[in-house]
């Protein structure tokens, strides 16, 4: 039996989507699995027809178990963005012990909401991606122990915590999808108690999360230059991901689905992977290690030392050297070290993980193959679009919050009115209009964007879209665009408008 857990990560339709997950069905395939459980919290029809398809899974075999959390209170708040400070404020203060979690989408804005709710006397802590792993772990800790009343958190919180008492959770910023606001409150009130979920909701974020979408849709040209890399490379590919990320400006999410693409569609098949650097320190000294093997062993050891240069404390692995010097093959090299590791006489660390790829010989129409992976990624992005405009349709919905969560997830069970969501309670949220944007004039524009093609020979209005709208990819990061006066001046701007403006001035060319 084969059980695949957060199951919906196999669909490119759902939230969270992993490329390897697509492989799952062929490996089922390929090992005559008979039975299969996929399981999941979040999958809406669409997805679960997907995975149905995926693995050849009969309706009789669909279970869908019931949505709706009568304990939760939800209810939409809606709020220009620069009211949200003093509403979190007075909110937290109004029951300032209760468990809370405060949700953003940035960094520094969890940094600045933990700032303010600690002037006003919370116990807040702010936790994300960007504090190290002892510090979260802190910070996990306090919160269960009741230390920290509120954590003002990027998705990167909660994961692994079970707390039973949560009482109350707070988009502060509007979350990434249904899905992830579906996960989010779904750690409130698991005590069974009544729990509020409050989300504060203005079309201004709307940007910030669309470009989320946008960052990760590759070029068509840069897809043509992956595919130029491959035929050059024979029958056998060799790579790292970081760095082949940079030559195609491809970011590594994106590049991994274009690789499992690719590997379905037998272009590629993965052969084996290897880490290309090694280095260690030693714990035990040189000549006690080399003391306990026998001479045929020992004569390997002191080879391989030979040719791992010691720089301070750390010593560099060269398996050229080795293999020129000795024909000791890294293969060899690389077990010695992980055995003299496991003993826990060196310190070892590995680096750049190689993946090799094979290359069977066929003929390939380039263009033609970008054209469909290009449609493929276009496809993604407008669905990536529409779940954003579906969240927003949620949140100003005029029906029941509770019934409506559950049905977008296929439960049709919930009452049709629950009672105890902000709709039922007569508050249909009208978000406020935005705040008027104008783009500058066309030479604005040029100031901010020529900058960018003088360090990057490029004026492709996507690119120069990205670099405007904030949206940091290899190829900027690569230049350093951050420090160029363009970058993200446009950020509060939809995409699709400044994408319009820039393409007007620099034309697309067909590449
Ligand atoms: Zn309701």
């Amino acid at each position: 039996m084969l059980v695949v857990d957060e199951a919906h990560c196999i669909s490119e339709w759902g939230h969270n989507f992993r490329p390897d997950y697509l492989k799952l069905p062929t490996y089922r395939r390929e090992l005559k699995i008979p039975l299969v459980l996929l399981l999941t919290a979040t999958a809406t029809p669409a997805v679960m027809a997907d995975m149905q398809a995926k693995f050849d899974i009969e309706d009789e075999g669909l279970i869908v178990t019931g949505f709706y959390r009568a304990n939760l209170d939800l209810a939409v708040v809606p709020l220009p963005a620069e009211a949200r400070d003093g509403w979190l404020q007075a909110e937290v203060r109004r029951e300032p012990g209760a468990p809370t979690i405060v949700y953003v989408t940035l960094q520094h804005t969890a940094q600045q909401c933990a700032a303010l709710l600690q002037r006003a006397g919370i116990r807040a802590c702010a936790y994300h991606a960007g504090l190290d792993s002892a510090l979260r772990s802190q910070i996990q800790h306090d919160f269960m122990a009741g230390k920290v009343d509120c954590i003002v958190a990027t998705i990167a919180f909660g994961m692994g915590i079970d707390k039973a008492d949560i009482r109350r959770v707070i988009h502060y910023d509007l979350p990434k999808s249904i899905e992830n606001y579906s996960q989010e409150i779904g750690r409130a009130g698991r005590d069974g108690l009544p729990s509020r979920c409050i989300v504060l909701a203005n079309r201004a974020q709307l940007p910030v999360l669309e470009n989320f979408v946008y960052g990760d849709t590759p070029d068509r040209a840069a897809i043509v230059t992956l595919l130029e890399i491959l035929q050059q490379s024979g029958s056998e590919w060799e790579f790292g991901l970081l760095r082949l990320s940079n030559d195609t400006n491809i970011r590594q999410l994106p590049l991994k689905t274009l690789l499992v693409y690719l590997e379905m569609a037998g272009i590629i098949a993965p052969a084996y992977s290897y880490f290309a650097e090694y280095r260690f320190k030693f714990v035990l000294d040189k000549a006690e290690i080399l003391a306990r093997f026998n001479p045929d062993r020992r004569q390997f050891l002191e080879q391989l030392f030979t040719c791992a240069p010691q720089a301070r404390s750390w010593c560099t692995m060269d398996f050229d050297a080795l293999w020129q010097g000795y024909q000791g093959e890294r293969q060899r090299a690389a077990a010695a070290l992980d055995y003299l590791q496991q003993q826990g006489w060196i310190e070892l660390e590995s680096k750049q993980m190689t993946d090799v790829y094979r290359i069977p010989p066929q003929a390939v129409d380039t263009d033609v193959l970008a054209d469909e992976l290009y449609a493929l990624f276009e496809k993604k992005e407008l669905s990536e679009l529409a779940r954003l405009q579906a969240l927003l349709a949620f949140f100003t919905s005029t029906r029941c919050l509770s019934h409506e969560l559950a049905r977008y997830f296929a439960d049709e069970q919930a009452p049709s009115q629950c009672g105890h969501c902000s709709v039922c309670r007569g508050e249909v949220a009208i978000l406020p209009p935005l705040p008027p944007l104008t783009l500058p004039n066309e030479n604005g524009l040029l100031a901010w964007c020529d900058p960018l093609i003088a360090l990057c020979h490029t004026r492709h209005p996507r690119i120069l879209t990205r670099f405007l709208c904030g949206i940091a990819t290899p190829l900027t990061t690569r230049v350093k665009a951050k420090s160029l006066a363009g970058f993200g001046q446009l950020a509060a701007h939809p995409f699709a408008d400044v994408l319009a403006a820039v393409s007007r001035i620099y034309p697309a060319h067909h590449d």
